[in-house]
């Protein structure tokens, strides 16, 4: 008879357990943002005493390693951080072997659950690490919406409030970080400046975190938290440090907001062509998306879900008090941090503004990646006037994103002067992607251009008065000096409107 083949029963993975003695000789390994929210989580993780490394950057490569060993029907961002993970495990092993890998090192990645593929990230690893061979290598959850989750089998990691909060923390920080930047680099009149600065600036504020003191592991690290000037007095150093750039802000750019699928609106490199370093290069300014946002908008639900009274809470009148407490609490945090900047970085959306703009096209109950934010978001940078045009990056196999753009075909009915550059990111298809986002910046730019010479006709400036005042006046060309909004998309248009109104600049 016939031999039959064995076939191996599905067992769900389970990560060995993780003990607090083999803590000192093991690595955490992280990773999905950017490196200056990195280097600050590392601050939180060393302050609490794990050693931590992030990945490396994801590159083109990771790409193919990815692709050879999860589903070939996963969206592009699973399949970058599932290669990228993979091509870090080959080296060591390589280096190492698979039982010192596998000793070494464990995985932290956040987990949720959800009508899209982010619920099921772990699965795509931990087929990967089958793949390799190494499902005794450890990968460890952190929920996105359990601060305190007790220790993981084994005690080695405590996810808990001091973790929790500091990283929040830490992401805050970066994501303000990086709103200055991206402010300032456009602008800056020596070259390499703002990098260089924004580099003292991360390993400053990475300190920062490596000394959080410690408050306990309950309330008291809550309060602390909430109500120390720890983290406020060192942003107010970060600040003098952006003094010292001079910038000029009578350069035109087109603004381009960038919105999309959460891993790749936020990553820079590789996995998104590095299109926001690309379209700085073709004249443009960039307003990052903040992670801030993406955490805000986790909030809602449950208090959506309780003003339609479809929650399982018994007490909801008590729970919707205490979410909308938690969201003012957030904001106001985040604002106490941009007031340390200058007010420089942009404030968060509302969350409720976001939503009934997006009512009409998108409903707010349909989940799964950023909902109906994108719609809400390219509402809202046209109706406030917040940026020439909108680039989405939504990810090849993206189910969320695919119906966003959908939805932004009747939106764009609507509303057809509205300048949307829906960008499909393969990860190998780098040329039509950015050729298709040049088609809609060369008219951003256009855009950008005309409004300029409209606000110099309509003040009577000219260059040359304003370049008078400049040098009578310092302070304007530095990059702390905040430009108010005062109702146009463009940098130049609102520093020369705020100069001619508010700083008594003369007509020729
Ligand atoms: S939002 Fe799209 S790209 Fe992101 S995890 Fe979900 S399915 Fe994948």
């Amino acid at each position: 008879m016939a031999q039959l083949a064995t076939i191996a029963p599905y067992t769900a993975y389970k990560p060995r357990p993780f003990t607090r003695a083999q803590r000192d000789k093991t690595t955490i390994l992280y990773g999905g943002l950017t490196w200056k929210h990195e280097r600050l989580m590392q601050g939180v993780l060393r302050n609490l005493k794990y050693n931590a490394e992030p990945l490396p950057n994801i590159a083109r490569d990771d790409l193919d390693a990815g692709k050879e060993l999860i589903d070939t029907g996963a969206c592009c961002p699973t399949i970058f951080t599932t290669g990228s993970l993979v091509n870090f495990l080959k080296k060591e092993v390589a280096a190492h072997g698979k039982e010192e890998v596998n000793e070494k090192f464990v995985y932290l990645t956040a987990g949720a659950c959800g009508p899209c593929r982010f619920g099921q990230y772990h699965e795509s690893y931990t087929m990967a690490l089958d793949g390799l061979g190494l499902r005794d290598f450890r990968l460890f959850l952190l929920a996105q919406d359990e601060l305190d989750q007790g220790s993981a089998d084994g005690g080695g990691l405590e996810i808990n409030l001091p973790m929790s909060l500091g990283l929040i923390w830490s992401i805050l920080c970066g994501d303000l970080l990086v709103d200055l930047e991206y402010l300032t680099r456009p602008y800056e009149v020596n070259p390499g400046q703002t990098d260089a600065v924004l580099k003292d600036s991360v390993e400053y504020l990475y300190e920062v975190f490596l000394h959080r003191p410690d408050r306990g592991k309950k309330y008291g690290t809550l309060a602390w938290h909430l109500m120390s000037n720890y983290f406020t007095k060192a942003l107010r150093e970060v600040r003098k440090k952006w003094d010292a750039i001079e910038v000029d802000h009578l350069r035109v750019k087109a603004k381009v907001k960038v919105t999309g699928e959460f891993w790749l609106q936020t990553h820079e490199g590789d996995g998104n062509y590095n299109i926001k370093r690309w379209l700085e290069q073709e004249q443009s300014e960039v307003v990052p998306p903040p992670v801030a946002v993406w955490l805000h908008y986790l909030l809602h639900p449950e208090i959506r879900k309780l003003e339609h009274r479809n929650s399982k809470s018994k007490h909801p009148q008590l729970q919707h008090m205490a979410l909308q407490g938690l969201e003012k609490i957030y904001r106001g945090t985040y604002n106490r941090f941009r007031k340390a900047l200058a007010n420089l970085p942009n404030e968060l959306p509302d969350q409720v503004e976001l939503k009934e703009l997006a009512e009409p096209f998108y409903h707010f109950e349909l989940r799964g990646g950023e909902g109906h934010m994108l719609i809400g978001k390219a509402l809202h940078a046209y109706h406030h006037k917040k940026a020439h045009m909108i680039c989405e990056l939504s990810p090849y196999s993206c189910m969320p994103n695919t119906m966003s753009i959908g939805s932004m075909a009747n939106v764009l009915g609507k509303y057809p002067d509205l300048l949307y550059a829906p960008i499909e990111v393969k990860g190998d298809a780098e040329v039509h992607a950015l050729s298709r986002c040049q088609m809609i910046l060369t008219e951003a730019k256009k855009r950008a251009h005309a409004e300029f010479e409209d606000v110099m006709n309509k003040t009577g400036l000219t260059v040359e008065a304003i370049r008078k005042y400049e040098a009578n006046h310092p302070e304007v060309r530095r990059a702390t000096y905040k430009v108010p909004h005062l109702g146009y998309a463009g940098m130049a248009s609102n520093y020369v409107t705020h100069l001619a109104r508010n700083c008594g600049v003369a007509r020729a």
